[in-house]
């Protein structure tokens, strides 16, 4: 009943509750509503709070079907992550009536099948920094038309060493782009980037 107060499409309350989903959790409630309007994020959470769900509900809901272009981009520090991040997806848009594209793309794996997969351009993203970046050197991923860039578990991209890779892929993203940050910690060295790429964003803490 409350997944409805927050005025999620009807494809997605399905989805919700076949995943068993009573309510939303405390951050679902906190930021689904500013995700709805477009506006950019800061989630200082840990996994567990249900922070996944708390981005893809609202992305989903927003997506254009119609518009045959990568709108979300999600990058995440492994491919484990990405790989979790994306069947979540897979389970969400299920439930919707026309056809939602959604692809991950990881290193370890075979690089020309991901240009090959490229071919049409799918609505919804999912990757890691560095196989992201490679796809759009090459030109074949286009993240011109993107509206809404998820960095999942931002302090392990930093100490990883790939935040230089996720400054290049929204280097190439439209001035107006929503920007959805998630970290357990906000370490000082995130900061530059944060304040490169989001002017006014909405802080929460859990
Ligand atoms: P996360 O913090 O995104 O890693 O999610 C942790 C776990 O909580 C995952 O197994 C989710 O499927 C689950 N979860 C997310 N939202 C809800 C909710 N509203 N009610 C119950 N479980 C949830």
């Amino acid at each position: 009943e409350r997944f409805e107060r927050l005025k999620l499409k009807p494809f997605l309350i399905d989805a919700v509750k076949e995943l068993g989903f009573e309510k939303p959790t405390e951050i679902q409630e906190r930021i689904i509503p500013s995700i709805l309007k477009g506006e950019s994020v800061i989630g200082q959470s840990q996994t567990g709070t249900g922070k996944t769900h708390a981005y893809l509900l609202p992305l989903l809901n927003n997506l254009d079907p119609a518009s045959q272009s990568v709108q979300v981009v999600i990058t995440s520090p492994t491919r484990e992550l990405a790989n979790q991040i994306y069947k979540e997806v897979l389970k969400l848009i299920s439930h919707h009536d026309q056809e939602i594209q959604a692809r991950c793309f990881t290193g370890g794996t075979d690089k020309q099948r991901s240009i090959d997969k490229l071919k049409q351009q799918p609505q919804i993203v999912i990757g890691t920094p560095g196989r992201l970046h490679d796809l759009l050197k090459v030109n074949a991923l286009h993240v011109n038309n993107t509206k809404s860039f998820v960095v999942d578990e931002a302090d392990m991209i930093l100490d990883m060493g790939f935040l230089e890779d996720v400054d290049r892929i929204a280097s190439g993203m439209p001035e107006q782009l929503q920007m959805l940050v998630f970290s357990a910690t906000i370490p000082e060295k995130l900061k530059p980037f944060l304040k490169k790429y989001m002017a006014n964003p909405k802080f929460t803490h859990v």
